[in-house]
Parts: C-alpha cells; sequence; structure tokens
C-alpha cells in the first residue's frame, strides 16, 4: 500500500493537476504566451516581463508591495449571515466558499488594511478575482462599509482596488442590495471631506462597476483592464454588430472621458502617493531614503492620529483669509 499511496498517486495527481506543478516554478502570460520564472513575474508584480501584461494580483501580495516597508494592519469586517437563501448549484454555495477559501488563503473576497504610504496614513481596500470571481456579495458590503468608517475615523483617505466579475448570484438580492450600502458608504467619506480614489483593475464589471468602482474622486486604471458594466460580447449579441477595437478597455475609457488615468502598477504606488498627499494638502512625499517603519511599532498604532497635523502645517495653504 506504501507504494500505490507513496509512488503511484503523486503520479496520477501529477498527470491530472497540472496547473499547480507550474504555477510553483513557471507562469504562462495569458496575453503573448511565454513562459516567465514564478519568481521573477511576482517580483515584477505580476507583470508580464515580456509583453507588460498586467496579470491579476493577490490583495496581500499588493498591500506588501505598497505600503511603506510592507508593513500594514488589517481591518476587522463584521461577518454577515452564511449562505441565507440556501442556495445550490452544482455545489451548494458554502462548498464553494470552502474551496476558494482552500485556493486562495483568504478568508473571503475583499482585504481592508491600514498603514502608510510615503508616510502618509491611509486606508486600502481590495478585491480578489481569485476568490469567486472577486464577486461583491455581502461581506464585500461590510468590508467597504468597515474600510469607510475606519477611515472616517482616523482622518485618512480610502484606496479602493477593484476587481470583480459583479454580484454574488448565490446571494440574490442580498448581494445587489450592496450597491445602495456600499454607495451610501463612499457618502461617508464624502461628506467627512476625506478622498475616495478607486483603482480599477482587470476586470471590473457588472454590478461593481454600477456601485462604488464609479464613485471615486480619481478613477486611475491599470493597462488594458476591462472596466464595463455589460461585456463586450453581451453588447455584440444584443445590437449585432461589431464593437470597435479595445473597446471598454481602460485606454478607450480614459479616451472618452470615463477615467481620469491609466497607470503601469510599477508607477501606482508614486502616483498615490502624490494624489493623495495633494488632495489632502500635504506636502510633496519625501524622495530618497525613508527607513521602514517598525512592524511592531506601526502595529501598535493603527490610527496613527498626529501624523498628519503635522505636516499640513508645512504648505500653510489652508485657512485662507476671506
Ligand atoms: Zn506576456
Amino acid at each position: 500500500m506504501n507504494w500505490i499511496s507513496n509512488y503511484v498517486r503523486p503520479k496520477i495527481n501529477s498527470l491530472f493537476s497540472r496547473r499547480e506543478t507550474p504555477e510553483n516554478l513557471w507562469t504562462k502570460c495569458p496575453e503573448c504566451g511565454s513562459m516567465l520564472f514564478h519568481r521573477e513575474v511576482s517580483e515584477n508584480l505580476n507583470v508580464c516581463t515580456s509583453c507588460d501584461h498586467h496579470m491579476a494580483i493577490a490583495p496581500r501580495a499588493r498591500f506588501a508591495a505598497l505600503f511603506d516597508g510592507g508593513v500594514f494592519s488589517t481591518v476587522p469586517v463584521p461577518e454577515p449571515v452564511a449562505d441565507p437563501l440556501h442556495f445550490r448549484d452544482q455545489k451548494r454555495y458554502p462548498e464553494r466558499m470552502r474551496a476558494a477559501q482552500r485556493e486562495t488563503g483568504e478568508h473571503e473576497a475583499m482585504l481592508v488594511a491600514q498603514g502608510e504610504i510615503g508616510r502618509t496614513p491611509v486606508v486600502c481596500a481590495a478585491q480578489d478575482f481569485s476568490f469567486m470571481g472577486g464577486s461583491m456579495g455581502m461581506y464585500v458590503g461590510n468590508a467597504i462599509i468597515a474600510a469607510a468608517e475606519r477611515a472616517v475615523e482616523s482622518q485618512s483617505p480610502l484606496i479602493l482596488f477593484s476587481a470583480a466579475g459583479g454580484a454574488r448570484m448565490q446571494e440574490g438580492i442580498l448581494s445587489l442590495m450592496q450597491m445602495p450600502r456600499t454607495t451610501v458608504a463612499v457618502e461617508m467619506l464624502k461628506e467627512a471631506g476625506l478622498p475616495y480614489i478607486v483603482v480599477l483593475t482587470h476586470p471590473t464589471t457588472g454590478g461593481v462597476t454600477a456601485s462604488y468602482a464609479m464613485l471615486g474622486d480619481i478613477h486611475i486604471a491599470e493597462p488594458n483592464a476591462l472596466i464595463c458594466f455589460a461585456g463586450p460580447r453581451v453588447i455584440e449579441q444584443t445590437i449585432r454588430e461589431k464593437l470597435p477595437e479595445g473597446f471598454q478597455r481602460a485606454e478607450y475609457l480614459l479616451d472618452h472621458g470615463m477615467l481620469d488615468r491609466v497607470t503601469h502598477r510599477k508607477d501606482m504606488r508614486d502616483e498615490l502617493i502624490a494624489i493623495v498627499r495633494m488632495l489632502m494638502r500635504l506636502g510633496p512625499a519625501v524622495r530618497g531614503d525613508l527607513p521602514a517603519p517598525d512592524p511592531v511599532e506601526a502595529l501598535a498604532k493603527p490610527a496613527a492620529p498626529e501624523a498628519p497635523d503635522t505636516r499640513a502645517s508645512e504648505p500653510a495653504e489652508e485657512a485662507k483669509p476671506e
């Protein structure tokens, strides 16, 4: 029996789970098809080294690259009712959830974190497309509300990275209710006078595009990201017409006034720092050697209350007498 479990079974498994084997060492670029060394790709923030195609990146990896010294604390999200509709397609909804959790190592389709970028305190939320297509369910709604509340509490901007196939059908109408809920969360930020920046990544579609992903003060997209409500295939079938080249892609939308910027992933951090500091009326970011914040200290003070005030006084632009 040992021979079967130690030798035959791994061989059979390796035949059937070919997807897993190259993932450890090699990644195939879905755009140009070149085989890329896995470590090289992750060091390059999951951007293809030969054609610059932006592949999906997990929220945790994105945050590690975004925050100063890769240090951030996660913001807790209230747990919604599990499977309220007892939904079942080919599989039961809780089974699908467990499979997604196993595959991604994450609890749900959105991760909220707090930390500093370029020594500027921010709250970030990122959607995980590999977790059930990043679908917007009650948890994602709760996550956005938790992120907005934390941003208001700590008087810091909110940066949201969207990636979703739309609403989570397993939660039916309850997932659609997240559209008005998240809209109210965004309103909270606007009332508090805090910037809300949306980074649209490939793909951002459906109800997500119809709510919080399109309500930012600034909309930045990653190159060639598909951003739409209904996909190009559905539109083509409905209107029976050929759509123009690059339709609903980031560059096309920038040309047609739907976006403010299209930014390469490697420049995203610097750009976000510049935008956030401008909108918060802080001085320009310090370029050069910033020592990484002490992880223990950074985790101990999640709110970071005094940091923005000291720097805000420098430009002395604020209280202009009438
Ligand atoms: Zn490529």
